[in-house]
């Protein structure tokens, strides 16, 4: 199964840095948090360059 990336609600501080470099993969939440709506909206590349390795508190993670 392909990995599937999820945001810890619990530390994302709404910056929406994942939400505009990765829309297809990542949108804001109700709650004013960042959610992963579309877990194959991106290559894994894409999602790790682009949303993981940028997000200023380093709350998404790889689900296997
Ligand atoms: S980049 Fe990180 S802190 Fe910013 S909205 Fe996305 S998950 Fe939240």
């Amino acid at each position: 199964m392909a990995k599937t990336p999820w945001v810890d609600q619990d530390e994302c501080i709404s910056c929406g840095l994942c939400t505009e470099n990765v829309p297809g993969v990542f949108r804001m939440a109700d709650n004013g948090k960042a959610e992963c709506y579309n877990p194959g909206g991106a290559s894994e590349d894409v999602i790790q360059s682009e949303a993981i390795d940028m997000c200023p508190v380093e709350c998404i993670h790889w689900k296997e």
